[in-house]
């Protein structure tokens, strides 16, 4: 049989290269932008019409080429970046590979004007599916103007996989935004449609990048990042709980001036901002890591849009660690947003007065007059009287459930605290502050949880609208959301708690009938439900019997935590088994937790506020909402023009 082997002629090697590099417009103008960045451009512009597939160009001040490197240019494998395998080693451009230009050339027209810094003349060079078509000096501006028409007109096929022009023109604006974010030194300026959608001060400042980029909101939203360990350099930002988003795209990593996509910088990103995002809730970011070129391998992906590292390790906790402590670093908590202060001050003195509540003056009176001894007696009073009410919420007291009847098991923990119930009567008078050194070690004192730290300086001046816990801290007063609060700390809880909650079994089973969908739901994650401390059982006809419910959950909320239970279920079908059990005890803290525009006892308030002080994981609900406001000194001072 006759040899059958023969070398692809260049053209049909450069369209077959081009299916790695050119998926679509936008990937075009990702390799024609870091050929600028490459080529020390200060300024880059990039415009396109419709979907960026008939018309597209990319100019810049940078180098620019000489009339031979211009042809040169397109030739597959001519790059002016590495000239032996060594170089691999130590990339520090974008471009390496010397195939963009060539495969870019290979699937479209392309007119081409050039002219090295300092020349007199430029270069105009055309080409057509790679072919050069015209090659003449030409009168041009310093630097580099590459035109792209008609991608893909002699692949047909490709044509196919192109998405609608709002896609691919989203898609292109993306690419130039990521280019923005990962070189703030240069200045970007993109124009669709004959419209500026941003243009960047290039003047080195990340923050201002991101301002114009990513708009006024998202910059607004965040919190730096910074952090190094070892050889890893951490800086950028990430998007406060309360800024977290619907899904993962405003997520931006940018490793060594390169947009990269990367698991493990997401779930590093993600692990250390997990306990103060909601489920379902991610994130953004822009960050940029810098490492040593040598612990990079930018060669392992044809547009080089993921890396890999060498030392995984210490890049995941180098990443994770600096997110960690810029979440629970000292940035203050939200402050109220005030109007700044009008001319006419008595009008504002007004219009305040109707909606802020006065501190009590009985209540500083009572805690200037009280003594040590009154105040502890007032407590363990107060104290008996909450066991009471606490007795009452729970219907029988707590009995085995049917799997620690059979075999013993560990010590359940302890229910979790703050008796969900509202007292009937007023407990007490306006206890005093609990100050540190005054605290009393009382009964009440063992039910309620403990502050972990230190309580500093604070002062209980009441509470607004069932809702809004006011408390004057040193430096201005902060405003407490109970439910949110109390949501945060119960879902902490049931988190580290090692086993199920406590329950209680119900006098009366309870039976609900629920959706076909919400009942198969329940009944085949029975597990999962005993695990959130219910027991139930499958009575036929979409019925669920319920016979077990966690101490601190009121029996007349069983309906509707079960449907969201059930939702929440269903939401996690696909999801890791731990996922779904936080997903079901974030519905038990909801529904637990104290009602904003229900009346609370007092006392219960001054914990949930001490908890509050103390503890920083509690500074924004599991929905992302703050837990608190604050309200400055200076911030107030400035509003009466003190
Ligand atoms: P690579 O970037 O991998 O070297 P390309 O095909 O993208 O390969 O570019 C080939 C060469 O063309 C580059 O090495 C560079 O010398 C030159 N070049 C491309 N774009 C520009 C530009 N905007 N300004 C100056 N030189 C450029
Ligand atoms: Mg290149």
């Amino acid at each position: 049989m006759a040899d059958i082997i023969k070398k692809l002629a260049p053209h049909v090697a450069n369209l077959i290269a081009a299916g790695e590099v050119v998926q679509r417009p936008a990937s075009v103008i990702k390799e024609l932008c870091e050929n600028s960045a490459d080529a020390g451009a200060k300024n880059i512009t990039v415009e396109f019409t419709d979907g960026a597939m008939t018309f597209l160009r990319v100019s810049d001040d940078g180098c620019g080429m000489s009339p031979g490197d211009a042809v040169m240019a397109f030739q597959r494998h001519a790059t002016s970046k590495i000239s032996d395998g060594d170089d691999l080693d130590r990339i520090m451009t974008h471009g390496f590979r010397g195939e963009a230009l060539a495969s870019i050339a290979a699937v479209s027209r392309i007119d081409l004007m050039t002219r090295l810094k300092g020349s007199i003349e430029g270069t105009s060079v055309s080409l057509e599916g790679g072919s050069v078509t015209e090659n003449i000096p030409a009168g041009c501006p310093e630097g580099t103007t590459i035109i792209v028409r008609d991608i893909f007109f002699n692949t047909p096929a490709r044509m196919k996989y192109v998405k609608k022009n709002t896609t691919e023109a989203a898609a292109a604006v993306t690419a130039v935004q990521l280019q923005a974010l990962a070189h703030p030194e240069i200045s970007f300026r993109l124009i669709r449609d004959g419209r500026e959608v941003f243009h960047t001060a290039g003047a080195g400042d990340l923050k201002s990048a991101i301002y114009d980029v990513c708009g006024r909101e998202f910059a607004a939203g965040l919190t730096e990042v910074k952090g190094s360990y070892n050889d890893v350099e951490i800086a950028g930002y990430v998007t406060r709980p309360t800024a977290s988003r619907g899904t993962r795209s405003g997520q931006h990593f940018i490793v060594n001036a390169r947009p990269i996509s990367s698991k493990l910088l997401t779930s590093a990103l993600e692990e250390g901002c997990k306990t103060r995002i909601p489920i379902s809730r991610y994130p953004g970011c822009v960050i940029r890591i810098t490492v040593k070129p040598t612990s990079v391998d930018v060669n392992v992906h044809p547009a080089k849009q993921e890396v890999k590292f060498s030392r995984e390790r210490e890049v995941y906790d180098s990443l994770y660690y600096a997110v960690l402590s810029a979440m629970t670093g000292d940035e203050g908590r939200p402050e109220m947003q005030l109007k700044p202060p009008v001319k006419d001050i008595v009008k504002t003195a007004q219009i305040t007065n109707q909606t802020t509540v006065k501190a009590e003056p009985k209540s500083d009176m009572t805690f200037r007059s009280m003594t040590v001894e009154d105040y502890r007696r007032m407590m363990e009073k107060a104290a008996a009287i909450s066991d009471k009410t606490a007795q009452k919420a729970v219907i029988p007291a707590p009995i085995p459930t049917a799997a620690e009847r059979d075999e013993p098991r560990p010590e359940p923990p302890k229910a979790p605290v703050m008796p969900a119930v509202i007292p009937e009567e007023p407990l007490r008078e306006e206890p005093p502050v609990p100050v540190k050194e005054e605290a009393p070690q009382g009964p009440e004192q063992q039910s309620l949880p403990l502050p972990g730290a230190d309580v500093p300086y604070y002062k209980y001046i009441g509470e607004a609208f069932d809702t809004y816990i006011i408390i004057e801290e040193k430096t201005g007063l902060l405003l407490i959301d109970k439910h949110a609060a109390h949501e945060r700390i119960m879902f902490e809880k049931l988190k580290e708690s090692e086993g199920p909650p406590m329950s209680q079994l119900l006098i009366v089973p309870e039976i609900v009938k629920l959706s076909p969908k919400e009942a198969q739901a329940i009944l085949s994650h029975t597990d999962e439900m005993a695990e959130a401390g219910f027991e139930v059982e499958d009575m036929g006809d979409d019925c669920v019997m319920v016979r077990q419910i966690p101490s601190f959950m009121e029996p007349g909320d069983i309906l509707p935590v079960l449907e969201e239970m059930a939702e929440e279920l269903l939401k996690g079908r696909n999801k890791p088994s731990t996922q779904r059990k936080e997903r079901l005890l974030y519905t038990l803290a909801c529904h637990s937790a104290i009602r904003a525009g229900s009346r609370s006892d007092p006392a219960e308030l001054r914990k949930l506020a001490e908890e509050v002080l103390t503890r920083p994981d509690v500074r924004y609900c599991p929905h992302g909402r703050p837990v608190t406001v604050s309200l400055t000194r200076a911030q107030l001072e400035r509003q009466f023009g003190r």
